[in-house]
């Protein structure tokens, strides 16, 4: 999966020309940075790269969900429905906007249940945000007609799914918005970064006003520019938009590398009948950044953990229903409210609910789930002793 296990000379060369200059930073100073602007031409290539019209370069994934909730008008009182099983920083950006996550079920996609969703809506639903989590994608037909039906924006975080598609389109582009993270861990890195993409000009306007204090870019300069609202600083730099300008040349390379390791490592896992995998909605559109499967109950799950761990493989395999980052179950800080500053009534009283909301449907799937990370540096041979172990490991513990 993840993009810096292949870094070298192309990401040195391209911070190195930023390191020229001494321009650190992607707006002004037109003279001395001698015709270097990495950001715009990251922001080129991605546009490129996954058919967007727009994308809005950010100083990490969750800046980029923050601006995508204030570029749509997201703000208080407005509930944002999004899935119990994502990363922190999804419900992070829905309250920092001062609106609320409503957090509902998910099905064997990993992603949101349609049926959940429809069953969440209310009159102050405002968007609807699917989380493609672990490489593959949510239901996103459903999700739309469910969006357009009740006149709801189609957010999409597409922070780990990056180079997914869906029906020909790139997982990011296919609602009103959609965004990427390119932190140290994701398929293409730029140490930190993120993007949004739209193909919604006047999204795209206000998104580039948003991560620069509201300045509006048309100015002579940048003491001339206006500002036509308010913003914040989730301006990238200059040498992490060089890192991601040399990463996103090496992306189809890193995608084939990963389709083709998923694949040999999953030959072995279907050789277990009581291993069943995750639905992918298009499945000719999965990422492969992760190989993720299914076991029948919670307690053979649990029994190949620990076979797992004593056969000393469990590394890169995430139980995820035991993890604090990514399931509700361990999201006591979100579920006791625990704010370093007074958060709004409606916010507050959102998440106190969530302790008491049952999350069956989505325990059932996630406690008998466990995904496996695919590596971009294993070698064939490696992937082949990998397989041959998991395959002894899993006999012995489901015997
Ligand atoms: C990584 C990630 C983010 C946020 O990205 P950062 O760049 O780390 O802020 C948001 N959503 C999901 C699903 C992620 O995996």
């Amino acid at each position: 999966m993840p993009g810096y296990e292949l870094f070298g000379a192309e990401e040195k060369k391209e911070v190195n020309d930023v390191l020229e200059t001494g321009i650190l930073m992607r707006y002004g100073f037109d003279g001395p940075r001698k015709g270097i602007w990495k950001s715009k031409e990251l922001e080129q290539a991605i546009c490129a790269q996954f058919g967007t019209k727009h994308a809005q370069l950010t100083s990490s994934g969750t800046a980029a969900l923050t601006t995508a909730m204030a570029a749509v008008g997201i703000g208080a009182g407005d509930e944002v429905i999004m899935p119990a099983f994502t990363f922190v920083a999804s419900f992070e950006a829905v309250l920092s906007m001062g609106a609320i996550p409503v957090l509902v079920d998910i099905d064997s996609s990993l992603t949101l249940a349609p049926a959940a969703v429809k069953a969440a809506i209310t009159p102050q639903t405002k968007c609807i945000m699917p989380v493609h989590m672990c490489g593959s994608m949510a239901d996103l037909d459903a999700l739309k007609a469910i969006c357009d039906e009740h006149n709801l924006i189609l957010l999409e975080d597409a922070c780990q799914s990056i180079g997914g598609t869906y029906k020909g389109k790139q997982l990011g582009t296919i609602g009103h918005a959609g965004t990427f993270s390119f932190d140290f861990v994701k398929a293409m890195t730029c140490g930190e970064g993120g993007v949004v993409m739209t193909n919604d000009e006047a999204i795209y306007t206000k998104a580039d006003a948003f991560t620069d204090h509201g300045h509006d870019h048309l100015g002579v300069d940048r003491g001339a520019d206006l500002h036509p609202y308010l913003g914040y600083n989730f301006r990238i730099s200059e040498l992490h938009a060089a890192v991601g300008l040399a990463q996103i040349r090496k992306l189809d390379k890193f995608l084939a590398i990963q389709k083709k390791h998923n694949l040999i490592l999953r030959s072995y896992f279907e050789q277990i009948p009581e291993i069943t995998f995750r639905t992918v909605p298009d499945p000719s559109g999965d990422s492969y950044s992760f190989l993720t499967w299914f076991l029948p109950t919670q307690e053979k799950t649990e029994k190949v953990i620990e076979a797992f761990k004593a056969a000393g493989i469990l590394a890169g395999n995430f139980y995820w229903f035991a993890n604090n980052w990514h399931y509700i179950r361990k999201w006591d800080h979100l579920k006791t409210a625990r704010s370093l500053y007074p958060m709004n009534d409606a916010q507050k009283t959102a998440m106190l609910k969530l302790s008491d909301t049952s999350f069956e449907a989505s325990d059932a799937i996630m406690s008998t789930c466990i995904s496996t990370a695919i590596s971009l540096v294993w070698t064939e041979a490696q992937i082949h002793e990998k397989g041959a172990k998991c395959l002894v490991a899993l006999k012995e513990a489901l015997s």
